[in-house]
């Protein structure tokens, strides 16, 4: 038997956690796949940096066609080491570039846009199956039900929308606290026409971190992937 989790050299398990802006999935998933010695993949950071893209070279990012045209040549690598998160586009690395709100206000344009999608959801399983780490934790709004819905363990994890509004605005300064707040739940709004990360699928487990602390909250996460774990060992 090749692959398994019986062989010698067992399948990586596969981690998929979606959520809502502000949940803390990013922080919360690269911390638990620190703790776990998994792997790590920001999906939001793709469409992110193809966003970028499109405002660095001119791309009208509500115009379809050219931002499909744009994936041409759109360079995109990101770190899984979830020590060594770096994200670049060609030579660039716009790791935090990426975070601009002039990037997270147009970012929605480009997710919407099903080749986009299509494209990047193919990118993500690649990123998945090349692990050499015992596991990997890819986040995101689709990876519980589109990216891996055959996932090892499936979360989503939320919060109520005051705490979410909450902790986004104490990471971003020079903006009010309203700005902020009506940001988000703009985003909130247009992404989720797309996809939905408001509700679980069936199979996945939700983790409301609404009164859980940043630990708790991973420690949540690990534990039910130690769960799965031992189950399949
Ligand atoms: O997670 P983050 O807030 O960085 O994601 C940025 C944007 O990327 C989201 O607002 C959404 O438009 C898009 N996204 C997506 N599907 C994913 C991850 C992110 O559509 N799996």
């Amino acid at each position: 038997m090749t692959g398994g989790r019986h062989s010698a050299h067992p399948a990586p398990i596969v981690v998929a956690i979606d959520g809502p802006a502000g949940s803390g999935k990013s922080s919360v998933s690269r911390a638990a796949a620190r703790v776990l010695g998994f792997g790590y993949q920001d999906t939001g950071a793709a469409y992110r940096a193809l966003a970028w893209n499109a405002l660095e070279r001119g791309v009208d990012t509500h115009h379809a066609t050219s931002v499909i045209e744009s994936l041409e040549t759109f360079e995109y690598s990101i770190g899984t080491d979830p020590d060594d998160y770096v994200v670049r586009v060609g030579k660039a690395d716009v790791t935090h570039e990426i975070r601009d709100p002039r990037v997270s206000s147009v970012v929605s344009d480009v997710a919407r846009i099903p080749e986009v999608r299509a494209w990047l959801v193919e990118l993500f399983r690649g990123v998945i199956a090349g692990t050499t780490l015992p596991g990997i934790i890819t986040e995101g709004r689709d990876i519980t039900t589109v990216v891996a819905p055959e996932g090892d363990v499936r979360i989503l994890l939320t919060a109520t929308e005051e705490a979410r509004m909450a902790r986004r605005s104490a990471e971003i300064s020079g903006q009010s606290a309203e700005v902020t707040a009506q940001q988000l739940s703009s985003r909130d709004a247009k992404d989720s026409k797309v996809v939905d990360f408001m509700n679980a699928a069936d199979g996945v487990t939700t983790v409301d971190s609404t009164h859980l602390d940043f630990e708790q909250t991973v420690n949540a996460v690990v534990e039910l992937v130690r769960t799965v774990g031992i189950e399949t060992t």
